[in-house]
């Protein structure tokens, strides 16, 4: 439950939020995502890839955040691919960097999601990290259900939270995971069950370690209809997303005023206006008439 009991409010130097990326996603997701939040909360982002990133990038362009970026992003031996397997080591990577840490809190989003930095300190404040905690939000209505390997004439039935739409694990359930799932075992668990990586990190912890998700609807994943997202609850969520669908046209897309489509067709530098409305050079406000 919600605990009051925390008199210190939460900091986001408290928290350690990793980014899953790919080498072709550098020029453009990464490039929004050091355009917008990455600013918020840039000693406390890790980004984990399959390639540096090389002085071509666009990203490097973006104003003042050439080389903050790169020094916080990780080059690893994952391969870039969409497969289970390359995901899988990425998460893996991720979560030995949380154990590695000494934050309070991990975070994992994808490089398509932006993350609310303010949203996701009050969200977080209200949950103590050493109790354990796995904070996100579901993607199916029903817990997966798969076979039981070590006995086939059962089920294992568990829940996960959508990566795509980022979660939040606590201190006290990472080192709780440690034993099990650290120093790179995600990898061999996921090979195991042959499911992707969050759905993993859900068998961990529910299956293995039988402690539940906690279902907290402020994460956002383009699975989900952005449009029908109220844009006056938007500085109360975690995190947004959006979704290019066939062609490059996105197809799950915030309502938010701003920028002209044609400039913002992610809405997500719009979103950052509206957010901090003082904060970037192409925010409308900033511009001349
Ligand atoms: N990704 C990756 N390697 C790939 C393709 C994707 O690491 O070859 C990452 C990508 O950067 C993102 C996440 O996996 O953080 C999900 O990818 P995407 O949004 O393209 O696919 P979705 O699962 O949302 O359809
Ligand atoms: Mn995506």
């Amino acid at each position: 439950s919600q605990n009051d009991s925390i008199a210190d409010k939460l900091s986001i130097n408290e928290i350690l939020i990793t980014i899953k990326t790919t080498q072709i996603f550098h020029k453009t997701r990464l490039k929004l995502i050091a355009q917008t939040w990455y600013s918020k909360a840039s000693n406390q982002t890790l980004f984990f890839s399959d390639a540096p990133l090389i002085s071509g990038d666009p990203v490097f362009a973006a104003k003042g955040s050439v080389v903050a970026l790169s020094k916080r992003l990780r080059v690893t031996d994952c391969p870039a691919s969409h497969q289970r397997q390359a995901l899988c080591c990425k998460m893996a990577w991720e979560l030995d960097a949380f154990l590695e840490s000494s934050a309070k809190w991990w975070c994992h989003f994808d490089d398509d999601n932006y993350v609310n930095v303010k949203g996701l300190v009050e969200a977080l404040s209200g949950y103590d990290h050493r109790q354990h905690w796995y904070l996100g939000r579901p993607s199916i209505r029903t817990p997966l259900q798969i076979l039981n390997r070590d006995d086939v004439t059962s089920h294992v039935v568990f829940w996960f939270a959508t990566g795509g739409a980022g979660f939040c694990i606590s201190r006290a359930l990472g080192l709780l995971m440690m034993p099990v799932a650290g120093g790179g075992k995600l990898v061999s668990i996921g090979d195991r069950i042959r499911l992707p990586d969050d759905v993993t990190i859900g068998y961990v912890i529910e299956h293995l370690l039988k402690q539940k998700l906690t279902v907290v609807d402020l994460f956002h994943s383009h699975l989900e209809n952005m449009q029908l997202l109220d844009p006056s609850t938007l500085s109360k969520q975690i995190s947004l997303s959006y979704s290019a669908g066939e062609n490059d046209v996105p197809d799950s897309l915030l309502s938010v005023p701003g920028l002209p489509t044609s400039i913002d067709p992610t809405r997500m530098l719009s979103l950052h206006c509206l957010l901090y409305p003082h904060d970037a050079s192409f925010c409308p406000h900033d511009k001349p008439a």
